[in-house]
């Protein structure tokens, strides 16, 4: 089995408007993991808005991140070690176009 993906190779864009967004959270530390984070499962609920994400294999969720992008919903789930587990994305038609280049369903 190859290592799951970079995020930062399917969607670096997205990378960028979550590190930019990130600024003045108080959660700016968390640019370091983003920009070495993993896709290692798409959310498989089926929504047609959504385009999450696991970023760990075990998703286990402590906080959150809310994020304020000027389209859809971008929140970062966190699990107990501070570690970001699951990137939820919602609305975001142009994310979902490639995971799904990525991850033929
Ligand atoms: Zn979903």
């Amino acid at each position: 089995m190859t290592a799951a993906p970079l995020m930062s190779e399917i969607l670096p864009d997205l990378v960028e408007e979550i590190v930019y967004l990130l600024q003045g959270t108080g959660a700016e530390p968390l640019e370091a993991q983003v920009r070495a984070l993993r896709i290692t499962s798409i959310c498989d609920c089926a929504d047609d808005n959504c385009a999450s994400f696991a970023t760990v294999g075990e998703v286990k969720v402590a906080r959150v991140v809310e994020l304020q992008p000027v389209e859809g919903f971008l929140i970062l789930d966190l699990n107990a070690a501070d570690e970001i587990c699951f990137v939820e994305v919602l609305g975001r038609p142009d994310v979902k176009y490639l995971l799904e280049e990525y991850y033929p369903r």
